[in-house]
């Protein structure tokens, strides 16, 4: 049984003081939930990890950054390493996100290095995974996504990979109207389960989480989770608020309990 996944990645919004008011304010909110059963992430800009782990810290919420380098150490100006990371308090690191990719020319080639580093430092990684608009209109989706998956998960162990969170991100969903629908997601999220298990097999398949991201709402979210390869959501800008991640950790939640229920005899 695959542990469902609520996160959000606040990119560059939330300085110090703005996030321990949202800690505060998640807190209180989701202290009514169940939520034993489900993982919950938020990714703060690197300024405001320290405060938001400090704020988080003993609540059902991990923190986590929006990138990271390979290295620990070293001259590379501007960036942030693993040991960094886990010194602030993260547990999580996301990576691939689609605007490092666009905006920052960074490649597969560097993220499977920077899947190593999160995982031999004892972070978890959260990969991002997406098509753009024209290879979704070539009809090239599931091979650049398993192109993309491959190339993050070269050289792990398989053993190993199911502590990696897939997040499959469409990038003409990111910052759009509308999410993908619910029968792309299921297809796409199918086709990335089918690359693991013909890759790794079936018990890596089986137990590798794969979140969905691009325009989710409180309102879309529900027919997203109930797919069955579907193990979580990723979240932007509906859960700037503390109050409408709240209602997705409130999905997620319910979420949990009706799968766990669908799988018993
Ligand atoms: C994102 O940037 O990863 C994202 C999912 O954003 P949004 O929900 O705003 O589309």
């Amino acid at each position: 049984m695959r542990r469902l996944v609520a996160g959000t990645g606040w990119k560059m919004n939330n300085g110090i003081a703005a996030s321990r008011r949202y800690a505060e304010e998640l807190k209180a909110r989701i202290a009514p939930l169940d939520t034993s059963a489900i993982d919950i992430y938020v990714l703060p800009p690197f300024t405001s990890l320290a405060a938001a782990a400090q704020a988080f810290a003993g609540s059902p919420v991990a923190v986590g950054g929006q990138n990271m380098h390979w290295e620990d150490s070293g001259s590379w100006t501007g960036e942030i390493s693993a040991p960094m990371l886990l010194e602030a308090g993260c547990r999580y690191v996301e990576l691939a996100h689609s605007e490092r990719l666009q905006h920052f020319g960074e490649t597969y080639a560097q993220v499977r290095r920077k899947v190593d580093k999160a995982m031999s430092a004892g972070l978890v990684p959260v990969v991002c995974l997406g098509e753009s608009a024209p290879e979704k209109a070539e009809g090239r989706a599931d091979a650049v996504l398993a192109g993309q998956l491959l190339a993050s998960i070269d050289g792990q162990p398989d053993e190993r990979i199911p502590e990696i969170i897939l997040a499959y991100e469409p990038r003409w969903a990111i910052g759009a109207a509308e999410a993908a629908s619910p029968s792309y997601v299921e297809e796409r999220h199918r086709a990335l389960r089918a690359v693991l298990r013909e890759h790794r097999g079936e018990s890596v398949a089986e137990r590798t989480r794969i979140i969905y991201g691009g325009s989710v709402t409180p309102e879309n979210g529900g027919a997203i989770l109930a797919l069955g390869d579907v193990d979580g959501l990723f979240v932007g800008r509906a859960a700037w608020e503390p109050g409408g991640f709240a209602r997705i950790v409130e999905l997620v939640a319910g979420a949990a309990k009706r799968k766990a229920a669908a799988r018993k005899p």
